[in-house]
């Protein structure tokens, strides 16, 4: 069978996502602008708790990185503990790492309470080192980790990996039992669905172009202009993630949108699925221009990349069909006659300092930044900002971080400093 540049996903996705072809309402106590999880999180809880809430979103709904992922349910942050201890202090980061491990629970919930099947399953990650310091680290990472979150990680010796990964190439692994899997795809439209049962006005191919404030008898309103109209509401959230355009220039001049890309392989044989993954994990290696893979529920193997740097575009697909091939081959030589079926990109909202933000901008909510943690994090914040917008107390740690704007050129629109980047990355892993 060819490749099909095509997403995985989407083709197990059977009920059509919640659509709505109806006009917008002229006013509405809040919009959120952004279909996928955060905003679909957002309008879920803001909908159960009697807000009366629109989300536009250009596309369809999950358009964006939501439904493109790799589906791993992470702990954790991006950046190293001690780095983020170093950088906001032990408190601060006690919160975030509780955040982080809340936010698994948030998916778990959701998914549970609204009866989403995703094929969610708490199978744990597992990272495997491409070098013999790496792999020396973990120990230490583990045990700072336990005295300081009180949060257990496993070390897995090199002589002992095969129990976990059918590959020869790795120093040793570290698990986190916490974890999860899911279908990504099936997941944002379970969300989108519960979403609209619970009330939320849903509208699909609706792109907001710009938003203005308005004081109207000294009540502060804003007014978006949109593709298929004007709508005024009390609050906004922003969840357009990497997506965002110059709609919202202030926050577009915050997001640094980073490309990713995934193949997906034919369906294997069951023999070969046990030595592959026999405890079927989450995985990723420990280098900075990472590999990430995991098997799908009818048993393909996924493996995804930053084969390019640049936001996907026909072409970066189609070249890292092949890169993703040939790494997959690296680390699964059984894999070498496997016929790749499915090939696609998505962009992830990278911010300057590598973390995920929240608060407010221009006096509208946002959350963006959650890099390669948004299936998790993005819930999580969606559904924390709704929260606030209801009046319960300030919770999120990560709202009163400093938020540096990007350098020009790795604003969204401006990415031709997005080689040097990636240049960057490859000579780290080289030297570290
Ligand atoms: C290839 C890939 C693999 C990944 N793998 C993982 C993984 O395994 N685990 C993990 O945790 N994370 C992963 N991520 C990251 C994760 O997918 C994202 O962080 C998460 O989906 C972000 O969700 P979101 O709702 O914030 O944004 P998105 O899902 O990107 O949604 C933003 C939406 O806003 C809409 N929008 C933008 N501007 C406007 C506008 N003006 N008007 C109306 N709508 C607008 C867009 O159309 C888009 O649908 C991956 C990302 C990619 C691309």
């Amino acid at each position: 069978m060819p490749i099909k540049e095509k997403n995985y996903w989407l083709d197990t996705v059977a009920a059509p996502l919640a659509q709505s072809a109806r006009d917008l309402p002229g006013s509405i106590d809040v919009v959120v602008v952004g279909g996928g999880f955060c905003g679909l999180s957002a309008v879920r809880a803001l909908a159960k708790r009697g807000v009366k809430v629109a989300v536009l979103e250009a596309e369809t709904f999950g358009w964006g990185a939501s439904s493109r992922n790799g589906g791993m349910v992470l702990t954790g942050m991006k950046l190293p503990v001690p780095t983020l201890i170093k950088r906001y202090g032990r408190d601060t980061v006690r919160k975030m790492y509780a955040a982080s491990l809340e936010s698994i629970d948030c998916v778990e919930q959701i998914v549970r309470e609204e009866t989403i099947d995703c094929s969610f399953s708490r199978c744990g990650h597992l990272e495997v080192a491409c070098k013999q310091a790496h792999f020396d680290g973990y120990q230490e990472s583990a045990a700072l980790i336990k005295r300081e979150f009180n949060h257990e990680l496993r070390i897995v010796p090199k002589s002992e990996l095969h129990g976990e990964i059918g590959s020869d190439i790795y120093f040793g692994g570290m698990i986190d039992e916490t974890s999860a899997g899911l279908n990504p795809a099936q997941y944002v439209a379970g969300l989108a669905h519960a979403a609209q049962r619970a009330g939320a006005c849903l509208h699909d191919h609706t792109r907001v172009t710009s938003i203005k404030q308005e004081i109207s008898n000294g009540v502060r309103k804003f007014r978006l202009q949109t593709s298929r109209g004007a709508i005024t509401a009390r609050e906004v959230i922003l969840a357009s993630s990497a997506y965002t355009t110059e709609a919202t220039p202030a926050l577009c001049k915050k997001i640094i949108p980073i490309g990713s890309y995934i193949i997906a392989s034919e369906v294997l044989p069951a023999e070969l699925v046990r030595e592959l993954s026999p405890r079927n994990r989450m995985i990723y290696d420990s280098k900075h221009f990472l590999y990430y893979y995991r098997l799908t529920p009818d048993n393909r193997m996924l493996f995804g990349g930053r084969a390019a740097f640049f936001p996907e575009t026909e072409n970066t697909v189609r070249q890292s069909a092949e890169i993703l091939r040939r790494g997959m081959i690296g680390v699964y030589p059984q894999l070498r006659d496997t016929k790749v079926e499915f090939v696609w990109g998505g962009t992830l909202d990278f911010t300057l300092d590598v973390m995920p933000h929240a608060g407010k901008i221009d006096g509208m909510y946002f959350a963006v930044g959650f890099a390669g943690h948004g299936v998790a994090a993005a819930t999580w914040f969606g559904a924390k900002l709704a929260a606030q917008i209801c009046g319960d107390p300030r919770d999120i740690p990560f709202d009163a971080i400093k938020f540096p704007s990007a350098p020009l050129g790795l604003r969204s629109g401006h990415t031709w400093a997005l080689p040097l980047v990636g240049a960057w990355y490859r000579l780290l892993d080289f030297l570290t």
